[in-house]
Formats: C-alpha cells, sequence, structure tokens
C-alpha cells in the first residue's frame, strides 16, 4: 500500500518561489504545503508503482569465496561489483556471517573491505537459516545466489524448489576477475 509522505520543508518554499515566478501570485502557506504535497506524492506514487509492477530480482550473497577469496583478502572489483550488484538487485547476505541480522556481517567485511565498499553493504539485507542456507532463501520471488560452495542438502533444497539453476558458483581461483565478468554479464 502506498504510504504518502509530508513534504520537506524546502520544497514548500520551492514551491512559493516556482509559482510567484511562473504565474506571478503568492501562495500562502497552506497553499504552498498542499501543492507541495500533491507534486511530490504525485512522483512518489508513479516510482511506487513501478516498482511494483517490476521488482528487483533477489541477489543472495555468501561471504568467504566470493567476496573475500579464500585467503581472506577482497575479491578482484569488489567496489564496482558492490556497487552494482546493491543498485540492480534486492540483496541479502546468506552466509555462516548472518543469522538474522546484518550486522555481523558488516562487520566482519567492514575491516576487510576498501572503504569505498562501505556504503553498499549497510544495503544488504539479513537473511535466517539453519541448516541449509536456501532456507534463507524467498522461492516466490525471482532470485540469484552467489556462493563458492554448496552442500548436498542446499542443492536437494534448490531442486525441490526448482531453482537449481538459480545458484552461480563462484571459483576466484580459477578466475579471479568474476564478479566483473558477472557485472559484464547483468549489464547486456
Ligand atoms: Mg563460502
Amino acid at each position: 500500500m502506498y504510504h504518502p509522505i509530508q513534504p520537506p520543508e524546502g520544497s514548500i518554499e520551492w514551491m512559493k518561489e516556482m509559482v510567484k515566478k511562473n504565474e506571478g501570485r503568492k501562495l500562502t502557506d497552506q497553499e504552498a504545503h498542499e501543492a507541495a504535497y500533491n507534486y511530490l506524492n504525485f512522483f512518489n506514487m508513479l516510482i511506487y508503482l513501478d516498482k511494483k509492477q517490476h521488482p528487483m530480482k533477489r541477489l543472495y550473497l555468501d561471504i568467504d569465496g566470493v567476496l573475500l577469496t579464500k585467503q581472506g583478502v577482497p575479491a578482484l572489483h569488489i567496489v564496482e561489483f558492490l556497487k552494482f550488484a546493491t543498485s540492480n538487485f534486492d540483496c541479502y547476505w546468506l552466509t555462516t556471517h548472518c543469522d538474522g541480522d546484518a550486522t555481523t556481517a558488516f562487520l566482519y567485511l567492514v575491516g576487510k573491505l576498501p572503504p569505498d565498499a562501505v556504503q553498499f553493504l549497510e544495503k544488504v539485507k539479513p537473511t535466517k537459516w539453519k541448516l541449509w542456507k536456501p532456507e534463507g532463501i524467498d522461492f516466490s520471488s525471482d532470485f540469484f545466489w552467489l556462493d563458492d560452495y554448496a552442500f548436498d542438502g542446499d542443492r536437494k533444497l534448490l531442486e525441490e524448489n526448482q531453482a537449481s539453476e538459480k545458484l552461480i558458483t563462484i571459483d576466484l581461483q580459477s578466475n579471479p576477475n568474476q564478479l566483473l565478468d558477472l557485472v559484464s554479464q547483468w549489464q547486456k
């Protein structure tokens, strides 16, 4: 459901100036507030409807072996990858470093990744799973899952949900540029 937002102070002043400039008329505070409210919510509603009709695909992210190499250093092109991923996908942690709270994953990564990456980490949401990672996946929405290793139990859960092809296996050892390759592939 759409929830209208209140116009910030600046937008009310902006509305007054715009009407004065274009129509030579001075709006009262009440009129300017209503005009700014309608204007803002009209466009906000369009964005809301568009998002609802075209929901972003979910991207579930493992950390070790995906964002960090097995040696614990950042994967190549990590900032570019995170920037692209968090602006084009609805991103979720799917890692042993997150159990229902994104803070643990954030704190694990924050000292290891370049400072430029931090703003993007904040956009990744938590998941909760117990035995197998796909327990944390919402199978009702489309997704990709990036991991360096899936156990038989993980694969079985994917199969049961007709989602085996959603797993993208990351192998930074054989292709250190795999994250960048993914971005290029997704950009097409
Ligand atoms: Mg891993």
